[in-house]
């Protein structure tokens, strides 16, 4: 096992294989990647492998229009097929504010030429004639969206990596690191199984690289942690929800770690109930999109929040 490269990735998930595979795709020669348990072991394991294109940011919609470019070659690249479909995504709305929500996604799509469509009742039934539409307000359509494994696409691309140079070891985790000036001194613990459980054994190595890259998921707390920093796993906005208005939404989208005007809560519209929580004074201010009082039919159905979805570049 290499004891010096130029890059270690942390983390064999959709993400960490994705990085790893880009950085051999774009000629680093020296590259490795280290996963405390098996490849996909992860969230990438649980994903349903939905492909949202709508989204609210300029970067990820970037994204998830390169990878669904991408996991069109890498079954040619590698031979595996990771389920790759395309079948579209059609998303309802109730509302006339959900359908003024989803015309924001719609002008993110346009800036970036990614293909959608505005439905009425009517033409959502045209597509889709089991619907009952009594209810809806329209519709937008994404006719390039699909679903992939995230599993078989994690090993499609851990597949490539390997053939362009990668070295990717199983059963190592990262526990330490250090940062000496010029590189990283990264701390790692061998893991065994016992009793049906993984710990950590006495054995340990030292690796050394020149960069770092974490892909931890879940565990990105913990890694954080290492590092001496303190990051959130889930963004915290307690109790009331702001009043949802596409004004207070540009505004998170122009400034989403900062303050900006939202409608305070009125009792009927909080969510929880004010008697459940309340704003957390130490919370920084945000506004989190509505869960989705939308129906949705479909390969793909978008979401809100970050997914991390069809993760073959993104970095934590
Ligand atoms: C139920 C569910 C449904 C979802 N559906 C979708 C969907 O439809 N579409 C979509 O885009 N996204 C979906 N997601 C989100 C998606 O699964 C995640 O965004 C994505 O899998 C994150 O990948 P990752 O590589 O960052 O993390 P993970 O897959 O969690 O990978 C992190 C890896 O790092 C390893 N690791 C952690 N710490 C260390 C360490 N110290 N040393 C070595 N290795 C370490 C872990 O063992 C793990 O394998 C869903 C998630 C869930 C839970």
């Amino acid at each position: 096992m290499k004891t010096h490269v130029k890059a270690l990735v942390v983390g064999g998930g959709a993400v960490g294989t994705g990085i790893a595979y880009h950085l051999a795709k774009y000629g680093w020669k020296d590259v490795m990647l280290l996963e405390r348990d098996e490849l996909t072991s992860g969230s990438t394991w649980h994903a349903a492998g939905l492909l949202p294109l709508f989204n609210m940011g300029y970067a990820t919609t970037h994204l998830h229009d390169y990878s669904v470019e991408f996991y069109k070659s890498l079954e040619a690249e590698t031979g595996l097929n990771a389920g790759f479909s395309v079948v579209g995504n059609l998303r309802m709305a109730q509302t006339k504010e959900r359908m003024d929500e989803y015309m924001l996604y719609g002008s993110t799509a346009e800036t970036l030429g990614i293909e959608y469509q505005k439905l009425t009742p009517n033409q959502i039934k045209e597509r889709w004639p089991l619907i009952r539409t009594d209810d809806l307000a329209g519709a937008i359509y994404h006719p390039t969206d699909g679903y992939i494994n995230p599993a078989d696409v994690t090993m499609a691309m851990a597949k490539g990596a390997r053939q362009m140079g990668v070295s990717i070891e199983r059963k190592w985790q990262v526990d330490g690191y250090q940062w000496n000036g010029d590189e990283w001194k990264v701390t790692c613990t061998k893991m065994i199984e016992k009793g049906g459980n993984l710990i950590p054994s006495d054995e340990q190595i030292i690796i050394t690289a020149e960069h770092v890259v974490t892909a931890t998921g879940n565990h990105a707390q913990r890694t954080a942690k290492l590092l001496g920093i303190k990051i959130p796993a889930i963004r915290r906005c307690r109790g009331a929800r702001p009043r949802h208005s596409a004004r207070a939404w540009r505004g998170y989208q122009a400034h989403p770690r900062g303050t900006y005007e939202v409608n305070l809560p009125r009792a009927r519209d909080s969510h929880p109930p004010p008697s459940l929580g309340r704003w957390s004074p130490d919370a920084p201010e945000i506004h989190r999109p509505l869960p989705s009082r939308g129906r949705r039919v479909g390969g793909g159905a978008s979401r809100h929040g970050s997914q991390g979805a069809a993760a073959a570049v993104a970095a934590q």
